[in-house]
């Protein structure tokens, strides 16, 4: 089975002294792959191939290192930043059960630590093909975890080499929070293709005058971030790349923050994909404002739309809406311990080339006149907020679960402007409670992406004449207030 620890050890043995990292200071693929197969042999010591590892990583020295060593140990890593919620934090470990954890004691040093206790649920022996298992947001109010295997990581990173397209001698700016699957891209397709990957400090993912100070001074090819941070840099002075590449993703690329970049970079890309189909599924190149698309699959996989009629909307059906289904090899294996969610989200669908493994991905799509591919938002109650995916279901169950809310709603609210939008939610109580208790209790279970700026008690929550919740009406009078 490949892995990514073979891809970088290979090139280690063949050019040791070349340059994997670039940063304060620079380290070559020898030097990595020494610490990695160090690190690997002390989880060995410690944990079977196939129990789970916690890397709790703030540098993308100590990041690399881990996932290497996880890859070389056949132990799937999860990432789990440190400045997650405790009770976040809880029900992810109770639910992967891992061995060990690694901690970032020093910058770039990563030690391990034995976790106490025997795992409750018998082991499964398939799980030693797995790399790595990232936790989503999920609306039961419990983060979902998406397991995905060596051989989708490892195809993903080569279908990606070749479109967008990255190369040996090129290099790839690490930036991405590593709880998010778009910083394996960073840290791993320049380690599999023999570039460099440039180690920004954790500082620049908040700071963009630290981003564009690392950007200036070490070039990188290719710059990767959410549409919410390019629009954060511009607003702070960063005046653009050069010739780099810039790869935006996870959000919707806005033809207005398209028309700011476009001059500033050398090319401008829309990426697409849930973690649900490994990393990213389809790429398009922009070239100008009034074209913002979802471009073409990446080699290995392919979407399609499914209309509401359960039939498959064609190119030649322009406007006509439907779900994204993305299908074909290297999707993720599913949800850990979630067989029900994983059969409803992953299954065998029709496609334009026969019934075929798909991911049902939530969000809706249209061909545009010119046939290519426009996002339309989401069919369900999962938003984008600077970058974050949320279900506000997972923030109604977790409100609901204080004893003094009988009933919760979130919604999104300024959504007009990126910068404004903001969560705010709506309580019905039990009994005596105020905004800032609940705000305080919110503030150890959700991180804080997840948290409502406001939060209004209210004797009853605005019905529709079905019964329903009237989301819109709490959106607007949420908006009245706010004036
Ligand atoms: P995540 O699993 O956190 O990467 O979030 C995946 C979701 O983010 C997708 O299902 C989309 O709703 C959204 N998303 C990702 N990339 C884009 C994009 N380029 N344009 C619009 N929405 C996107």
């Amino acid at each position: 089975m490949k892995t990514v620890w073979e891809a970088a050890a290979a090139r280690a043995r063949s050019d040791p002294e070349a340059t994997a990292i670039r940063g304060e200071r620079d380290v070559s693929y020898g030097e990595l792959i020494r610490r990695a197969g160090t690190l690997a042999d002390q989880i060995q010591a410690a944990a079977a191939p196939g129990r789970f590892v916690v890397l709790e990583a703030t540098t993308p020295l100590a990041a690399v290192t881990g996932i290497l060593a996880a890859a070389r140990s056949r132990c799937p890593f999860m990432p789990v930043s440190t400045d997650s919620p405790e009770a976040r934090r809880a029900a992810m470990l109770a639910d992967a059960e891992p061995a060990l954890i690694l901690r970032e004691a020093e910058p770039g040093r990563l030690t391990v630590e034995q976790l106490a206790g025997q795992p409750t649920r018998p082991q499964r022996p398939d799980m030693a093909s797995v790399a790595y298992v990232m936790y989503t947001s999920g609306s039961t109010g419990q983060p979902k975890g998406v397991v995905v295997e060596h051989e989708a990581l490892c195809a993903r990173l080569d279908a990606l080499s070749r479109f967008p397209g990255f190369g040996a001698g090129e290099s790839f700016l690490a930036m991405t929070a590593f709880s998010f699957d778009p910083s394996l891209v960073e840290l791993l397709l320049p380690l599999s293709t023999g570039g460099s990957f440039v180690a920004a400090p954790p500082e620049a993912r908040l700071d963009p005058v630290i981003f564009a100070q690392v950007v200036r001074e070490y070039q990188p090819s290719v710059i990767q971030a959410t549409p919410s941070f390019y629009r954060l840099a511009l607003a702070c002075g960063w005046e653009g790349a050069g010739g780099a590449r810039l790869w935006s993703g996870g959000e919707v690329l806005t033809p207005s923050l398209t028309r700011s970049l476009l001059p500033i970079c050398g090319q401008l890309w829309n990426l697409y994909g849930p973690t649900e189909a490994t990393i990213w599924a389809s790429a398009a190149r922009i070239t100008t404002a009034g074209s913002v698309h979802l471009g073409e699959p990446v080699p290995g996989l392919g979407l399609c739309l499914e209309g509401d009629d359960g039939e498959l909307v064609t190119p030649a059906q322009p406007l006509r809406p439907g779900e994204i289904l993305v299908y074909g090899e290297n999707l993720a294996r599913g949800y850990l311990h979630r067989p029900d969610l994983t059969a409803r989200q992953f299954r065998a669908c029709r496609t334009p080339e026969g019934v075929l493994p798909c991911y049902r991905t939530g969000d809706r799509a249209q061909y545009g006149p010119d046939g290519t591919l426009r996002f339309l938002g989401r069919r369900d109650g999962q938003i984008k907020l600077r970058g974050h995916r949320i279900e506000l279901a997972e923030i109604e169950t977790v409100l609901e679960e204080h004893p003094a809310v009988r009933e919760a709603v979130a919604v999104v609210v300024g959504t007009e402007e990126p910068d404004t939008a903001h969560i705010v939610a709506w309580l019905v109580a039990e009994h005596e409670v105020t905004p800032r208790e609940i705000k305080g209790w919110l503030s150890t279970r959700l991180p804080a992406s997840m948290r409502p700026a406001r939060i209004s008690i209210v004797p009853a929550l605005p019905r529709t004449v079905t019964g329903k919740v009237d989301r819109v009406r709490i959106a607007n009078g949420a908006r009245i207030s706010s004036k």
